[in-house]
């Protein structure tokens, strides 16, 4: 009856402050708006203080009637998308969004309250956790590196490895880089674990120079994400790691794409120029597919061009990508640079490649990357 009605009312309003707005929004449903709060917590705090209020019977007419409250808390503005900070909902769509979160407050049973979760809010989480997983794995030591070689065509002879990173997560097992670079690069936790990749390589190549010094092995590859190659002292840090392990500069290529190039062209340039005085090599990576490769060709001290294995993969097939490999290859015997193509899968594909005079070679067809076990066996045989 009408009593009641008063009675809920006047209990719901002694847990509001002046501003908040109250509403029955039909039967026994009731809106509230708080008018604006200081801490995060405090839509929690008021709706256990309603719960509080209603835990105790309510007397009408000598009755008592116990009213068991199911509470769903919903942001007026989108504060659950991080990335999206201005954004805000209607006030509609938080109607709507804290109703959600009553109902789920119903099915966990008597008097509770629920917060409503967008799905931004719970990607936002995944993607938390995974940042913090991926911060912890350089201290758990939960990376290790893959060593796929780099071959000379005409003989097949081992020339050098490119050192790829693989994370040995504890519950997916091995993650490839494709799965973690990305968070990796937007997060800036590429650094730290891209300098991780250098040193550990460049000790690994220094252990296989002392082990088997007649070993064809002359350099080790190492991916350097742009936004390593563009910190103001990646020069120092990259000589200081040279200096640590002991390895010949000369025995460090660094792969960098072009892409990462232009977006920092002058930090790029004197690093480059810093490095080429030490006599480590530069690789300009996935060769063709950045859109201003040849501008920087003149002016970036590269000596190894890698063609990207998106060019090389219907090289027999394709007239095209022929005619553009071909053409690759003699921009790069214009400037005196080495050609190592990517991803040779077939015979045919390497075939094609040696009679337009490619020279180094990389690819499934003469080795995936090899785990440290197994390249310490090839280099052994
Ligand atoms: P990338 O530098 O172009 O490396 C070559 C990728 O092609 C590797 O994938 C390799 O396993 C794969 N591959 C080699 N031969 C073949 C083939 O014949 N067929 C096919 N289909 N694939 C082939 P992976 O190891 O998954 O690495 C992917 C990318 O992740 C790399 O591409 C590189 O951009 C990045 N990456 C790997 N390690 C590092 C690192 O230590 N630092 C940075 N910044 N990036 C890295
Ligand atoms: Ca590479
Ligand atoms: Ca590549
Ligand atoms: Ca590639």
């Amino acid at each position: 009856g009408d009593c009641l009605l008063v009675k809920i009312v006047q209990k719901l309003k002694s847990c509001l402050r002046s501003g908040d707005l109250l509403a029955r929004i039909g039967g026994d449903e009731f809106a509230i708006l708080l008018a604006g709060f200081e801490r995060a917590d405090y839509p929690a705090e008021i709706a256990s203080q309603i719960q509080q209020k209603f835990s105790a019977p309510i007397e009408v007419e000598n009755r008592s009637i116990l009213i068991t409250t199911s509470i769903g808390i919903a942001p007026l503005t989108n504060i659950n998308d991080l990335e999206h900070q201005e954004s805000s909902y209607s006030l509609i769509e938080a109607l709507q969004n804290a109703e959600i979160a009553m109902h789920q407050a119903k099915n966990k049973g008597k008097a509770c309250s629920v917060v409503f979760e967008s799905a931004a809010y719970l990607q936002s989480i995944a993607k938390f956790k995974s940042e913090n997983e991926l911060r912890a794995a350089i201290e758990l030591e939960q990376f290790e590196l893959h060593y796929q070689p780099i071959i000379k065509l005409a003989d097949r002879q081992l020339v050098g490895f490119e050192a790829l990173v693989r994370w040995q997560h504890p519950d997916k097992g091995m993650v490839a880089p494709g799965d973690f670079i990305p968070l990796a690069e937007s997060t800036g936790l590429i650094i730290p674990i891209g300098w991780w990749v250098l040193r550990s390589a460049c000790a690994q190549m220094v252990l296989w120079q002392q082990d088997r010094p007649k070993s064809k092995l002359a350099f080790i590859s190492v991916n350097i994400a742009g936004k390593q190659f563009s910190q103001p002292y990646a020069g120092d840090i990259i000589a200081q790691i040279l200096t640590e392990t002991g390895l010949d500069p000369r025995c460090l290529k660094l792969e960098i794409t072009e892409s990462e190039i232009i977006e920092n062209v002058n930090v790029v340039l004197s690093t480059a120029e810093k490095l080429k005085k030490l006599g480590v090599q530069l690789s300009m990576d996935d060769f063709g597919t950045g859109y201003s490769s040849l501008s920087y060709l003149h002016c970036l001290p590269v000596d190894t061009l890698k063609i990207d294995r998106s060019f090389v993969e219907n090289i027999e097939s394709n007239i095209h990508e022929l005619e553009l490999v071909k053409t690759i290859i003699k921009l790069a015997q214009v400037f005196n640079l080495d050609v190592v193509a990517e991803g040779i899968e077939r015979e045919q594909q390497c075939d094609r490649l040696l009679e337009l005079q490619c020279e180094y070679g990389q690819g499934y067809l003469f080795s995936k990357p090899l785990s440290l076990a197994e390249a310490n066996n090839l280099l052994e045989s």
